[in-house]
């Protein structure tokens, strides 16, 4: 019997098993967990539902549009503020200069009349100082840059940006700094999110059609001989394999890996979060949906609200948070979990949210992957490593299959197209004329 197997039961793998099957393959998921979703599991604390870090849903995708509406959803302006040190400012910050002392900003208009005009771009710092001039970037940007991505500025590629870091315009940070009245400026006009059961809801229909089988940890890949081993003992083997596991992890589980190979794998990294997840005895604690911390004293980078993503995500009069704390093997964490809970519900009470009386519980769980870090030079060793793995018949797919800032839709899409890849009809011989 052919068997056709993907790795791992994240957005990425039930999509190109949904897919497979529309193509008319069966496949099997193989899942170290219990339960299927990766990133996109929730879980609760005294009746307070979390999922795991913010998730907001922007996707346009006819495909992933076709199984995420069929879940009803709440359709959220995306409005968000910032923290600064002593105050808050909405967003995008340079675009919402209004509160400042007029000192302040003559200073951060003048660096931005007079950024560097548009030459070579070695790093994200040259590309803020570009775009923001000195004052702009290194009050705030560079500040959230080593908060999220644990680097300095200095030390990231800019391929990731896109459309995700707004630019900057004069005429809109003029109009901020004289009026309070500015668009949010986001890059997705509205954000969905399912009325039940958590953001996991949107991949509920792919979950139900999938051949999952959990709490199988994949510990080692023979690729010459077809078999997956498993940390509970058992194998399988395999003629078409799908993996969306995280790329360096792939690359230890595999045999006879050339050591450049490996070498190479191994300098990838990425950012954990952790979680501190905050139940309110009150309603409406947060500012908005979410928020961005730029104050260093802080350790969160930013927070959002669960209940306002669906009320269902609260007991009726109550309120939620969650915070997000970034490190990674390049700033290691060294603060203990009650150390963080404590800086959480310190930053609680400065930023004016709300007092010790208030928190019904601080909650604290690991994501070990967060979001894949490009240090410099990343995506040129990231490509190796893939062409290598794609090189041994094994297709790559997801966020950290791919090893890529991916959204979940664009996750979805990459698991659609892996499938696509390895179960497409081979094209008919052609014939001789
Ligand atoms: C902080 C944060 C915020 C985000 N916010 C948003 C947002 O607002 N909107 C949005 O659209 N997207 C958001 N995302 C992105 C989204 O979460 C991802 O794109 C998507 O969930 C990735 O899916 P995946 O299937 O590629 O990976 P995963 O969900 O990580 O799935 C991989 C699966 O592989 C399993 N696995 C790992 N190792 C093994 C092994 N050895 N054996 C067997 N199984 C294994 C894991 O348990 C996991 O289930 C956010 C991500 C983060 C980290």
């Amino acid at each position: 019997m052919t068997m056709n197997i993907i790795l791992g039961g994240g957005i990425a793998g039930l999509s190109a098993a949904y897919e497979a099957k529309r193509l008319g393959f069966e496949t099997v998921i193989f899942e170290s967990s219990p339960t299927p979703g990766g990133l996109l599991n929730n879980f609760t604390v005294d009746g307070f539902r979390f999922d795991s870090a913010v998730h907001l849903s922007f996707a346009e995708e006819r495909e992933v549009r076709e199984v995420f509406d069929r879940s009803d959803y709440h359709r959220h302006e995306p409005e968000a503020v910032n923290w600064d040190t002593e105050q808050w400012l909405r967003h995008p910050v340079q675009n919402n200069l209004y509160p400042l002392q007029a000192s302040e900003k003559v200073e951060l208009i003048s660096g931005l009349v007079n950024a560097p005009p548009s030459g070579d771009i070695r790093n994200y710092e040259d590309w803020l100082i570009q775009q923001y001039g000195e004052p702009i970037a290194r009050r705030w940007p560079m500040v959230y840059t080593e908060k999220y991505w644990t680097l300095p500025a200095n030390q990231l590629g800019t391929d990731w940006v896109g459309a995700r870091v707004r630019r900057a315009d004069l005429r809109e940070v003029l109009q901020g700094a004289f009026s309070e009245d500015t668009p949010h400026g986001f890059y997705a006009k509205e954000m969905r999110y399912p009325k039940q059961g958590g953001y996991r809801s949107f991949i509920k229909p792919m979950i139900d059609e999938a051949r999952v089988i959990a709490n199988h940890e994949v510990v080692r890949i023979d690729v010459n001989n077809r078999h997956v081993y498993f940390a509970n003992g058992e194998v399988t083997s395999f003629d078409r394999l799908i993996s969306t596991l995280p790329l360096p992890e792939l690359i230890a589980l595999m045999d006879d890996v050339p050591d450049d190979i490996r070498q190479t794998a191994a300098s990838l990294f990425a950012t954990s979060v952790d979680l501190i997840s905050v139940g309110f005895s009150k309603p409406n604690v947060s500012p908005t949906l979410w928020f961005y911390i730029y104050d260093r004293s802080i350790l969160a980078a930013r927070g959002y609200s669960p209940n306002w993503k669906s009320p269902d995500a609260a007991p009726e009069g109550c309120s939620s948070i969650q915070f997000e704390i970034y490190s990674s093997p390049a700033r290691p964490l060294t603060h203990s979990i009650e150390d963080l809970k404590a800086n959480t519900r310190d930053g609680i009470k400065k930023m004016g949210l709300a007092d010790d009386a208030d928190i019904l519980f601080l909650h604290h769980k690991r994501l070990k992957y967060g979001n894949v870090v490009f240090d410099l030079g990343m995506e040129a060793r990231r490509d190796r490593v893939k062409d290598y793995v794609e090189s041994c018949g094994i297709a790559l797919a997801g966020r950290f299959g791919e090893w890529a800032y991916l959204w979940s839709n664009q996750s979805m899409m990459s698991g659609i197209n892996a499938a696509r890849k390895i179960f497409s009809p081979a094209p008919p011989a052609s014939v001789a004329p």
